[in-house]
C-alpha cells in the first residue's frame, strides 16, 4: 500500500492540502524581518477569528502538549491547587502537567462519561487557582460543556485553562464569551496543518496571574511570547519552525475561504452522518451523555461489536487504504475512532462508512 493513498481519518493528523505542502518547500526567510511578522500577524488574525478572542495569540513551536504545558507551567506554582477534569486521556493528560507544577484536586470521571457540575463546584469552593477542562474529548468522541465551566470559574475565581485541541478550528469556541483565560490547539487537528506548532490564546487575567510567579519555564515563557508579538514587527521569542509556519499560514487561508460558519456547519453535518452510520450498522456509541454533554462533531467513538477487537477493524481498515484509529491507554481494542476533522469532506465520511460495512461483515 502506498502511503500517499491512505486516507487519513483519524483525529490527527489529518491530510493536508497539496497547496499547504508547496507551502512548506519554500525557501527560508528572516524570522526577525518584515516578511515573518507579516505572515504571523496573518496568522494571528484568522486564529482570532476561529478563537472567537480578542485576547493575545501566539504561535509555539511545539505539538499540542507544548502549549498545554506552558499554560500550566506559566500561571502554577508548588502551592496552587489546579481542579483537573478527567474524563478521558488528555484530561488525563492536565492532570498529569499540574501535577508537576502544582497541587492537583482532580474530578475523576469513567472515561467517556459525562461531568457531574454539583462535583466540580464542589471542588473550586476550596478556593482553586485555576480549573482545567478538554473541551472535545478525543480519546472518547465527547464534547464537554465549556460554557457551563467557565460560569463556574468565574464565579469561584479560578483561571479558565482549556484544551480546545480539537475543537479549535471546527467547532463553536468562543473563548471571550466563556470566560478561557488560556486556549491551546494544536495544527494538526481542525485548522488541517502539519504537526508542530501550538496556537494559544492568553486573556488579561492569566498574564495578570504570571506576574505573581515565583518562576516561569524558559522556552515556553508566555511573558517572552508577549513581549516578542508586541514589538513593531511581531517576533516569536526563539527562532520560529519557518516551514510549518508557512504551512499554517496557507491552511488558515483555506479556513478563511471556507469561512467558519460553514466549516462548522460541515463538521456537524459529518458527525450526523457518522452517527447515524453507526446506528444503521448496529453499532454503539461510546459516549455516556448527559444533559451537558454532546457527541463530538470532530471525531466519533464507537464500542467496537461483541467479539471483535478495534484492532482488527483498525488493521482490516488500513488494508483499504482507510486509517481509523483504535482507543487509547485502557480503552484499547475496545473502541475505535473515526476522525472527521480538517479538510475531510463528505465524500471521505461515505467511502469509510462504505469500507467499515464491507469490514464488519
Ligand atoms: N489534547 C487533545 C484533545 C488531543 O486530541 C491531543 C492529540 O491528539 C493533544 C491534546 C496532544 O496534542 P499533541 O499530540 O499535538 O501534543
Amino acid at each position: 500500500m502506498e502511503i500517499e493513498d491512505t486516507l487519513l481519518m483519524m483525529p490527527g493528523p489529518v491530510p493536508v492540502a497539496p497547496r499547504v505542502l508547496r507551502a512548506m518547500s519554500r525557501p527560508m526567510i528572516n524570522h526577525r524581518g518584515a516578511e515573518f511578522a507579516a505572515m504571523y500577524d496573518d496568522c494571528r488574525d484568522v486564529l482570532a477569528d476561529i478563537f472567537q478572542t480578542s485576547n493575545d495569540i501566539f504561535v509555539v513551536s511545539g505539538s499540542g502538549t507544548a502549549g498545554m504545558e506552558a499554560a500550566i507551567g506559566c500561571t502554577i506554582g508548588p502551592q496552587d491547587t489546579v481542579v483537573a477534569l478527567e474524563n478521558g486521556k488528555f484530561g488525563e493528560r492536565f492532570k498529569d502537567i499540574a501535577a508537576r507544577y502544582g497541587q492537583v484536586d482532580p474530578v475523576l470521571c469513567e472515561w467517556g462519561n459525562s461531568f457531574d457540575l454539583a462535583e466540580v463546584e464542589k471542588k473550586l469552593e476550596n478556593g482553586a487557582r485555576a480549573i482545567t477542562l478538554v473541551h472535545n474529548e478525543t480519546s472518547a468522541g465527547i464534547l464537554n460543556p465549556a460554557k457551563e465551566i467557565g460560569r463556574l470559574a468565574k464565579k469561584h475565581d479560578a483561571l479558565f485553562i482549556m484544551d480546545g485541541v480539537t475543537s479549535l478550528g471546527g467547532d463553536d469556541v468562543k473563548i471571550d464569551d466563556w470566560g478561557v483565560d488560556i486556549a491551546v490547539t494544536g495544527s494538526q487537528k481542525c485548522v488541517a496543518a502539519p504537526p508542530g506548532l501550538a496556537m494559544m490564546s492568553v486573556s488579561k487575567r492569566a498574564f495578570e496571574a504570571m506576574d505573581d510567579m515565583d518562576r516561569m519555564p524558559y522556552y515556553l515563557d508566555l511573558k517572552a511570547y508577549k513581549k516578542s508579538a508586541d514589538k513593531p514587527g511581531t517576533q516569536t521569542p526563539y527562532t520560529p519552525a519557518i516551514p510549518l509556519f508557512f504551512g499554517l499560514q496557507e491552511a488558515l487561508h483555506i479556513v478563511r475561504e471556507e469561512g467558519m460558519n460553514a466549516r462548522m456547519e460541515r463538521h456537524r453535518t459529518e458527525g450526523v452522518a457518522v452517527r447515524a452510520a453507526v446506528k444503521a450498522l448496529g453499532l454503539e456509541m461510546f459516549p455516556q451523555l448527559n444533559e451537558k454533554s454532546q457527541y463530538s462533531n470532530t471525531v466519533s467513538a464507537m464500542k467496537a461489536p461483541e467479539g471483535l477487537s478495534s484492532d482488527d477493524i483498525k488493521k482490516d481498515m488500513k488494508a483499504r487504504g482507510i486509517m481509523i484509529a483504535g482507543g487509547q491507554n485502557r480503552l484499547s481494542g475496545k473502541i475505535f475512532r473515526i476522525g472527521h476533522m480538517g479538510n475531510a469532506m463528505p465524500k471521505d465520511i461515505m467511502l469509510t462508512i462504505q469500507q467499515l460495512e464491507i469490514v464488519l461483515k
